[in-house]
């Protein structure tokens, strides 16, 4: 590993200090399980490393919401009785990531801002276009875990789980820099790959940190979380889903339905939504909704088999925001 300077800012503003203007020279760690882990294969090498995991991990009330500081753990995420209360799709993914041990030392800004997880990303040999390369080798290779909705032109997953029913409940990020604080929406924060930004997979400038996620109040909304695996633990999900469900009696008055593990960023499905509202929830009408949310996937070669696993995510999800049986 490339010899690295370490930075143990007292508060936010130091950390700030600490980083660079220029991309993956100076990077914040919190677990430093995804950070690490990128550097040991070469993949990311910075010149300094700014601890962030210090700073604020509380949970407090705002404006009828929450506000979650970054530095919190996925384990304290999926415990925390006003989290699990109010937003009980954050605690769902959060109690579903990886293993015990990850979700002890995972914070939430290191799950928001964790890089993907493609193969060829991570393996130095391959200088893709999200290492400053001239292609995407997954469409040629092997892609069974890759992008279905998006087009490209890179096909990754986006990785972090908690990202979706941050996007779902409508979640706002704070971020700092130089240039004193952002609120960015989290349906704005992730970024589709283009061929002029390829690289990078949100809005974050290299001299920012994610300080707080703010959750709004999330209303009368019934929620729904649904996650398939290869195994039980240690593994990213095949394809996820949030699905918020606002009642009018047994009518959807509004849906949101936002997908993991799709594409390259969390995926809102409108179309799904559509397909919901005016309708009562049965199985029907939740076979319909998923139906529709993944009429324009484009499977590559070997990962067909996602689309009806996506659709299978999508459909328990809403029966689960209903509260009809899931399976
Ligand atoms: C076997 C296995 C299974 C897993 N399964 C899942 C899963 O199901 N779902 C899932 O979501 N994840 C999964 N993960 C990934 C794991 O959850 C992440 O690696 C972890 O959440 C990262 O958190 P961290 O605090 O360790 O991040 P770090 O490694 O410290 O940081 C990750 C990235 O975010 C940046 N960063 C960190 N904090 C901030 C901040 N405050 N502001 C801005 N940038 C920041 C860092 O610079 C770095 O680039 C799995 C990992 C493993 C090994």
């Amino acid at each position: 590993m490339k010899p690295f300077a370490y930075v143990n800012p007292a508060n936010e503003k130091d950390a700030v200090a600490a980083l660079s203007p220029e991309y993956e020279k100076a990077l914040p760690i919190g677990g430093g399980q995804d950070l690490l882990a990128r550097m040991k294969d070469y993949i990311t090498q910075p010149d300094r490393l700014v601890n962030v995991k210090n700073l604020d991990a509380t949970v407090k009330p705002e404006n009828g919401g929450l506000r979650i500081g970054a530095a919190m753990k996925m384990v304290d995420v999926a415990d925390h009785p006003e989290i699990k209360r109010l937003y009980p799709a954050v605690a769902a993914a959060a109690i579903q990531v990886g293993t015990p041990q990850i979700r002890n030392q995972g914070t939430v800004g290191g799950n928001v801002n964790q890089r993907p997880r493609c193969w060829y990303f991570r393996n130095e040999e391959f200088v893709c276009y999200k290492k400053g390369g001239n292609r995407c080798f997954s469409p040629s290779g092997e892609n069974q875990f890759h992008a279905i909705l998006g087009g490209g032109p890179t096909y990754i997953v986006h990785p972090s789980s908690l990202a979706v029913p941050f996007v779902a409940y409508d979640a706002t990020f704070r971020l700092l820099g130089p240039r004193g604080e952002r609120l960015v929406k989290a349906a704005d924060y992730f970024t589709m790959p283009t061929r002029e930004n390829v690289e990078r997979e949100n809005v974050l400038q290299p001299d920012e940190i994610m300080t707080h996620v703010v959750l709004p109040p999330p209303g009368a909304v019934k929620s729904g979380h649904y996650e398939v695996r290869y195994k039980a633990a240690h593994d990213w999900p095949i394809a996820f889903a949030t699905v918020l469900l606002s009642m009018n009696g047994s009518t959807v008055q509004g849906a949101r339905v936002v997908m993991g593990a799709v594409a390259p960023v969390p995926w809102r499905s409108k179309e799904a939504e559509q397909a919901l509202a005016g309708k009562s929830v049965t199985p029907e009408t939740a076979v319909a909704a998923a139906e529709a949310a993944l009429a324009k996937a484009e499977p590559l070669s070997q990962n067909a088999y996602k689309v009806q696993v996506a659709r299978t995510a999508v459909e328990r999800a809403i029966l689960g925001a209903a509260g009809l049986p899931v399976d």
